[in-house]
């Protein structure tokens, strides 16, 4: 049975996009297979998982890795009247199989950066809720710029919104993002996603001029539903 390294689980509040305050487990796996400039997630594995054991206690168990399926499962369900649980990272795609066996009593919420699209067939039966990152990175940071590009809306594809499951794409948007970049990847996937949510990067150094983000915003209202949304959860100090 796929085992998995998880670096915590706990109970809190949706910080980002249209379902921001929807009370949710998470459960952050570790691992990535990007670099983005303005990643503020530690990706190491680690030899243990911190369980908030209460929810919303802000005290954690040390539980150690890796874990199987059957596990978390049981830890997550040990929280009552949970909106969804959210698959973190790190990159969840890269435990793909762990995903497969994984069973909640909540519907699950996959973050994703939508680079992994073998892996996202692997699982696109099993998710409710997509919030898909499109990442615009400085070409610096990627081997295949182009490649990039034709994974992140192949993932778009196989995860696309249905009535059985909700996607919706998110960008960072930071004050280097290359802007040209971004009508031709929302323009591939508008038929994909409910909505398009841009993202002002939380680091003030790195942030766009507000007068950036609103002109791209005016500019995608034809074609799909965009929203202007910062992330909430670390203004009032929540996990
Ligand atoms: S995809 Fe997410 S976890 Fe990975 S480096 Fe980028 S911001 Fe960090």
């Amino acid at each position: 049975m796929m085992q998995a390294s998880i670096s915590e689980v706990f109970c809190s509040v949706q910080g980002e996009g249209p379902y921001v305050g929807y009370r949710q487990a998470f459960v952050r796996f570790t691992g990535c297979n990007l670099n983005c400039n303005y990643c503020d997630t530690p990706v190491e594995v680690t030899n243990v998982c911190r369980y908030e054991a209460v929810p919303g206690s802000n005290v954690f168990l040390d539980i150690e890795n890796p874990l199987l399926p059957a596990r978390v499962g049981e830890m997550v369900n040990s929280y009552p009247r949970l909106h969804s649980v959210s698959l973190t990272g790190g990159e969840p795609l890269l435990c793909a199989e762990f995903i497969s066996s994984l069973i909640t009593d909540a519907p699950l919420y996959l973050e994703s950066n939508m680079t992994l699209p073998r892996m996202a067939k692997k699982i696109k039966d099993k998710i409710s809720y997509v919030s898909g990152d499109v990442k615009l990175l400085p070409h610096s940071l990627l081997e295949d710029p182009e490649l990039h590009l034709d994974r992140t809306i192949e993932c778009f594809r196989i995860l696309k919104a249905t009535k059985a499951r909700d996607c919706f794409c998110k960008i960072v948007v930071t004050k280097d993002t290359p802007v040209d970049e971004i009508e031709g990847v929302v323009g591939a996937i508008s038929g994909y996603i409910s909505s398009l949510i841009l993202q002002p990067v939380t680091q003030k150094d790195m942030q766009p001029e507000p007068g950036c983000l609103l002109k791209l915003q005016k500019s995608f209202l034809n074609d799909v539903n965009t929203r202007i949304i910062p992330q909430t959860h670390k203004m009032w100090g929540c996990l």
